[in-house]
């Protein structure tokens, strides 16, 4: 038992593929946490039915909806508020103890760094903050005491393989990565590629953002500057390996040679119910694996030609400075547009490389360089985009 308190906890995001996923996991332990404010950005409706399941204190969505919130929760006592602006709030009231950061893009950023300055304990998804400004957010949570238990998976698994090690010893992270949707079409046929087609992912059922960058493999650059801030490791350390079964969720070695690995079923239940229990692990319902069935894991080195995205945020990720919030907003600008219908999937890597090199690079970042380098290279994207349609 964590205590005999109920545990009680935000998710930021509650209506998206985490948020839903984290919510059955809360559901399962009912008498263990309390769910004291959920978020969401537009879809009302959804967020609206969860409070009724949920009764949270709390219920926050984007300024437009707020009235057709209020309306759908009539005659309950949740306060609702608006999720443009009072995020950071929710995220550090008093009476909080986790905070699930499962909303999408650099919107979570001043939540995510709240709930850090606050000593909360945070359970995040979210890998845009962490890309952007994860020096901030580790400094401010080693300040407070805050703890961060990741729920990406690979970085659950590194989290964990790291779990009662001397992090001297550690020697390389092994990063896995499934492929994405594209892994087996070869890169002549990108851009004949419908919209269904990349968002169709052969492991992880996720929102379209995150999808879109598994295929262009963009999200596992995201992931080697979200494990550099949270494991405190330098690039060169971290080793992509391409694993399409997605059964190892990565691994790190040390300086003896020894490697640990994480292993499980692809189900997200999983590493947030471990950011939920840590340091404890209650059983999960979840199935066992099963090894004789999946005969063989299979291991590849990853094609930075076919997948230029992740060269680039390597390069980026051996930057640093205010380039990695750079590298992030050019990909929210350039995925949108592919979403809209507006550029083709391989203009996404050309939106975004032009925007990451005609950046000028401040190495001390704070909050002031690192908002002005996103909405310079908004516009900058926004600009190349509207040349492309
Ligand atoms: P979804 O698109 O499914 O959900 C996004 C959630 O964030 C929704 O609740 C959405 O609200 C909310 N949201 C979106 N934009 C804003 C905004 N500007 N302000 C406030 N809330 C907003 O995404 P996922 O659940 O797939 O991913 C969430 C995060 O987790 C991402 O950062 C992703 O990279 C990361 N992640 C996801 C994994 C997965 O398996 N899905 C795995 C590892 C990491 P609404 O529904 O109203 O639009
Ligand atoms: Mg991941």
């Amino acid at each position: 038992m964590m205590g005999d308190r109920k545990k009680k906890v935000v998710i930021l995001g509650s209506t998206g593929s985490i948020g839903i996923n984290a919510l059955e996991v809360i559901h399962r332990f009912r008498d263990r946490f309390e769910v004291l404010g959920l978020t969401a950005h537009d879809n009302h409706k959804l967020l609206a039915q969860q409070c009724r399941e949920f009764s949270p204190k709390y219920a926050a969505i984007s300024h437009s909806r707020i009235a057709d919130l209020k309306l759908a929760l009539t005659g309950r006592k949740i306060k609702v508020l608006d999720a443009n602006c009072d995020l950071p709030f929710l995220s550090a009231l008093p009476d909080v103890d986790i905070v699930i950061v499962a909303m999408s893009g650099r919107a979570a950023l001043e939540p995510f760094l709240s709930a850090a300055s606050a000593g909360k304990q945070i359970a995040p998804a979210n890998k845009e903050a962490l890309v952007i400004a994860g020096e901030m957010i580790t400094m401010a949570a080693r300040k407070s005491g805050s703890r961060i238990i990741p729920v990406d998976s690979e970085q659950s698994a590194i989290f964990q393989c790291l779990e009662g090690q001397n992090k001297k010893e550690l020697k390389k992270i092994y990063l896995t990565a499934s492929g994405g949707a594209l892994y087996n079409v070869p890169a002549k046929k990108f851009d004949s590629l419908t919209i269904d087609d990349i968002l169709k992912h052969p492991r992880w059922k996720m929102g379209k953002k995150i999808t879109v960058d598994s295929a262009t493999m963009m999200n596992k650059g995201f992931e080697i500057i979200e494990a550099q801030r949270l494991f405190d490791v330098d690039v060169k350390q971290i080793e992509v390996v391409i694993h399409p079964q997605a059964i190892i969720h990565s691994m790190v070695s040390f300086r003896d040679g020894s490697v640990l690995a994480q292993l499980g079923v692809t189900d997200m239940r999983l590493p947030i119910q471990y950011a939920l229990t840590y340091p404890q692990r209650w059983s999960s319902g979840l199935d066992d694996l099963d090894f004789a069935a999946l005969a063989q894991l299979t291991f590849a080195k990853p094609d930075l030609k076919k997948f230029p995205c992740l060269d680039l945020a390597l390069y980026v990720a051996s930057q640093g400075g205010t380039l990695p919030a750079v590298l992030n907003a050019a990909d929210e600008e350039a995925v949108q547009a592919f979403l809209l219908g507006q550029i083709y999937f391989t203009q996404i890597f050309k939106v975004v490389n032009k925007v990451v090199l005609a950046h000028k690079i401040q190495k001390r970042i704070n909050l002031k360089a690192i908002q002005d380098a996103d909405l310079w290279a908004r516009a900058q994207a926004q600009i190349l985009i509207k040349r492309i349609t």
